[in-house]
């Protein structure tokens, strides 16, 4: 049984997609598409050796070898221009799942879905997302053992759609914040807790980069509540 976090991940993708699953451990995202009628065929890309065996391995054993094709290499590198129309990266921190975007740039001119799901720095993959003409089209987020994940789903389009107020939707996400389902309410209230006792640490900062750090969490907090309160 596929995770709900994958199983939402791979809602997403178009039916009859042609896939590329950059750091796919195990391969089982690539492997349930497949057997789900999602794709007709992918790639699963790893760049560590376990991981890269795993998913050999998982392949072969669900006689998935001639559709789903295992390569080691970091990032987009395993792919080949215009090979793929859809991309997932899953599991990962924002800053990773952006810095794979970034290096791999080439490798999206004819990519027509991006699904990303980023464990930590959601806001950071949103940013790449606006500065690279990439919309965010729909956004999942589901609490699964005990840990919240959040599912971002981007197409090429106007990357300033779906923000009417950008900072904060950055930090919250637009859909998300439009929903406020449990996941989210939870989220949010432990991250605003842990802002507070950040802030309350740094009370007596007197260095000037402790007081610049403190002052930024007190604005985003400010900021994240205040959206809240709406
Ligand atoms: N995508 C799977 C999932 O969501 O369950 C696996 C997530 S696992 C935590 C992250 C995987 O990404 C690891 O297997 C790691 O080796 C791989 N990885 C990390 N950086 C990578 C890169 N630059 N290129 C390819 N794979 C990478």
């Amino acid at each position: 049984q596929l995770s709900k976090r994958l199983q939402t991940v791979a809602s997403f993708i178009p039916k009859g997609s042609v896939l590329a699953d950059i750091g796919s451990d195990h391969a089982y995202l690539p492997c349930y598409a497949y057997l789900h009628g999602y794709i007709t065929k992918a790639i699963a890309g790893e760049v560590a050796d376990g991981p890269f065996r795993s998913a050999k391995q998982q392949v072969e054993k669900s006689g998935l070898s001639h559709v789903i094709s295992v390569r080691k290499g970091d990032g987009l590198q395993v792919v080949m221009p215009n090979e793929v129309d859809c991309i997932t990266i899953a599991g990962m921190g924002g800053t990773l799942i952006s810095n794979i975007l970034e290096n791999g740039k080439e490798k999206l001119e004819n990519v027509k879905r991006l699904i990303l799901q980023p464990n930590v720095g959601a806001h950071i993959v949103r940013q790449w997302l606006l500065n690279n003409e990439w919309e965010l089209i729909d956004e999942r987020i589901l609490e699964e053992d005990g840990q919240i994940y959040e599912v971002l789903v981007a197409e090429r389009g106007d990357p300033y759609r779906p923000y009417t107020q950008l900072q904060v939707e950055l930090l919250l996400g637009p859909f998300l914040l439009k929903e406020r389902n449990e996941a989210f309410e939870k989220k949010w209230t432990l991250e605003m807790k842990h802002l507070s006792d950040v802030i309350e640490q740094l009370e007596h900062a007197k260095t000037e980069e402790a007081m610049k750090k403190k002052q930024q969490f007190v604005d985003t907090l400010q900021m994240v509540e205040e959206a809240l309160k709406r």
